[in-house]
C-alpha cells in the first residue's frame, strides 16, 4: 500500500513507556492532523519515526510504502523518502542553510553525480520565495539568532528543496503571527497532491483552517482516541479535549 502505516508501535523514552500500541495510517495524497494536548506523545512519535536514537521503538513496525523504517538511522529514514519539521529546531553554528540544503540534496544522489551549483541555487531561491525569506538567509547559519516564526519558515524550506514522500509537521504552526502561518500554509498547500502524505501536527483548529485535512486524529495518553473529518477539529475547538 502506497502510504505511511504505523502499526501496534510502542515508544519508550528513558526507560519510560510513551507511546503504547499506537497505530495511524497516512495514505500517500492524504493530509491528517493529529491532534491533542501537551504531554500526550505527538513529538515522541514523531521523533521515533524519525529515527531520533533517545526515541526508541521497543515493539511495532512504521513503513513507509510497505517498506519498514524501524531501526534504520536518520538519514537513511530521510532518503527513503520521510521528512520532519521539528517543534523546536535546533541551532547549528557554522553551517549556512545553502550549505546544509546542499549537502542534504546531495546525499540523495548516486554516488559521484553532483547537484550542479547554478540548478540548486534557483531552486534555493525559488523555494525562498515562496515562503517570503530574504535570500541574505541562505548565507546564515541554520536556525542560528532566528526568530520562532523564521525557524519555522526555515524548516518547510527544507521540505520543499527535499520533496519527501511523507511530512510530518510538528506544530509548525506554534509561535506563528498569522502572515506567517498563511505563508507556512501555502508552502505546504504548494507540495500538496497525488505523490505525498502529511501529518500535521497541531495543538490548534487555526491552522486547519488553512491547511485542509483530509482526516483529523486527536491523541490522548498516547493513544488515538478519536478519528473523523475537518468537522472533528472544530468540535474539540469548541468542546476542549474532554469531548474525546
Ligand atoms: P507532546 O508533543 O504531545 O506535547 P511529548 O511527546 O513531547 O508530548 O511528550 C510526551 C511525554 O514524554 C511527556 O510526559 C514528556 O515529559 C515525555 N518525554 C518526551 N521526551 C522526553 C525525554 N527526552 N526525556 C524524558 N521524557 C520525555
Ligand atoms: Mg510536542
Amino acid at each position: 500500500m502506497n502510504a505511511l502505516e504505523i502499526r501496534n508501535l510502542t515508544v519508550a523514552v528513558n526507560g519510560k513507556t510513551i507511546l503504547r500500541d499506537f497505530s495511524l495510517s497516512v495514505p500517500k495524497g492524504e493530509t491528517h492532523a493529529l491532534m491533542g494536548p501537551n504531554g500526550t506523545g505527538k513529538s515522541t512519535l514523531s521523533k521515533a519515526l524519525a529515527g531520533h536514537p533517545n526515541y526508541k521503538i521497543t515493539s511495532g513496525e512504521v513503513l513507509i510504502d510497505g517498506t519498514n523504517i524501524v531501526g534504520l538511522t536518520p538519514d537513511v529514514i530521510a532518503r527513503e523518502g520521510l521528512f520532519l519539521a521539528f517543534q523546536y529546531p535546533c541551532e547549528i553554528n557554522g553551517v549556512s542553510i545553502a550549505t546544509f540544503l546542499r549537502a542534504a540534496l546531495q546525499s540523495r544522489l548516486p554516488k559521484g553525480e553532483a547537484f550542479e551549483a547554478t540548478k540548486f541555487y534557483k531552486l534555493l531561491y525559488e523555494k525562498m520565495a515562496t515562503l517570503q525569506i530574504d535570500k541574505s538567509f541562505s548565507s546564515r547559519s541554520l536556525n542560528e539568532g532566528f526568530s520562532g516564526g523564521e525557524k519555522k519558515r526555515c524548516e518547510i524550506l527544507q521540505m520543499l528543496m527535499l520533496q519527501p514522500k511523507y511530512a510530518i509537521l510538528d506544530e509548525a504552526d506554534s509561535g506563528l503571527d498569522i502572515d506567517a502561518l498563511k505563508i507556512v500554509s501555502q508552502g505546504v498547500n504548494s507540495m500538496r497532491g497525488p505523490n505525498i502524505g502529511f501529518l500535521v501536527i497541531t495543538h490548534y483548529q487555526r491552522l486547519l483552517n488553512y491547511i485542509v485535512p483530509d482526516k483529523v486524529h486527536i491523541m490522548q495518553d498516547g493513544h488515538i482516541v478519536r478519528t473523523g473529518n475537518k468537522e472533528l477539529a472544530l468540535e474539540l475547538e469548541e468542546k476542549g479535549y474532554a469531548l474525546s
